[in-house]
């Protein structure tokens, strides 16, 4: 959880008198200031916009509101932190919606002065650009920023949600945990984690438990690859990821093999059963989609 406010130089002055005894040192160098103080970690950048954070955010954030009296806002107002201002790591997963081919979740972390060049690169959400901005851009992104990737594959998949009671929303969390673990030692300083939203944060935080790593300094928001290039960045690496190995797989079948789940991918079934057997498509295809069965079913009758 994170509140934003932006605040003239002179606020900034007050917050910095009043919390001065607890500031810390910091390296970042858009950071004006920083303090830990009753759980929570305050930020002024450069730019005057305060960030606090924490358990103890609220309290700090209301306290601050009343000494500066400025309108608190609500929980859910203050918590969109402001993209311009912030360094973040963003990720994003691409894969669950298609009956072949992996899931493959990507995690990117763009410094507050690489927003600039990555918007001139054209990284926007990624709904709004076609594959071949997706071949052409991603590889710019993993030059320009540091990323991270997993790819789930089918046999691990059909394994997990067949022998291990996984449902795609845990499989998800555990892929967004690991994959934000994996790229944290590249990175320096960083203000927001920042999922993609497919869950609430209780739930997600519900689907790790019993993990021994658990990131919980994550913010969970909803349609994140509009708000947050982060985020936006993550997700074309992953579609890339993604269209590369459907690509591997279309190759071992021998025709390209359609995305999502509909009818198109109905027909690839059939015709790919007049020659292969159960075992194959475990090694290609997310199984407990009802597109199997359904496929299965219609040829047997
Ligand atoms: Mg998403």
């Amino acid at each position: 959880m994170g509140f934003t406010i932006n605040l003239t130089s002179s606020q900034a002055g007050e917050v910095i008198s009043r919390y001065h005894l607890y500031s810390v040192p910091h390296t970042n160098n858009y950071t004006l200031f920083r303090a830990k103080y009753k759980g929570a970690t305050l930020t002024i950048f450069k730019t005057l916009t305060m960030l606090i954070q924490g358990s103890g955010g609220r309290e700090i954030y209301n306290d601050i509101c009343e000494m500066l009296s400025i309108e608190k806002k609500t929980e859910k107002a203050a918590n969109t932190t402001d993209a311009i201002n912030l360094s973040v790591i963003g990720t994003d997963e691409v894969g669950t919606g298609d009956f072949f081919g992996p899931i493959v979740v990507a995690a990117a972390y763009v410094p507050k002065m690489q927003i600039l060049p990555l918007m001139r690169l054209g990284v926007k959400d990624s709904k709004k650009i076609n594959d071949i901005q997706v071949l052409e851009i991603a590889p710019e992104i993993m030059r320009v920023v540091k990323t991270s990737a997993l790819i789930l594959n089918n046999l691990k998949y059909n394994y997990l949600t067949t022998r291990n009671n996984c449902n795609m929303n845990k499989i998800k969390a555990l892929l967004h945990n690991n994959v934000i673990y994996n790229i944290l030692p590249k990175v320096s300083e960083y203000d927001a984690i920042i999922i993609d939203a497919f869950t609430t944060r209780e739930k997600y935080f519900d689907y790790l438990k019993g993990q021994e790593i658990m990131i919980k300094n994550v913010e969970l928001v909803e349609k994140g690859e509009s708000k947050h290039i982060a985020v936006a960045a993550a997700s074309i690496v992953a579609r890339y990821l993604f269209i590369k190995e459907m690509e591997k797989l279309s190759e071992e079948v021998g025709f390209d093999l359609p995305k999502g789940a509909g009818n198109k991918v109905d027909l690839a079934i059939a015709k790919i059963l007049k020659e292969k057997n159960e075992a194959f498509f475990n090694t290609i295809a997310k199984m407990n989609f009802k597109n199997w069965e359904k496929v299965k079913k219609d040829s047997r009758s």
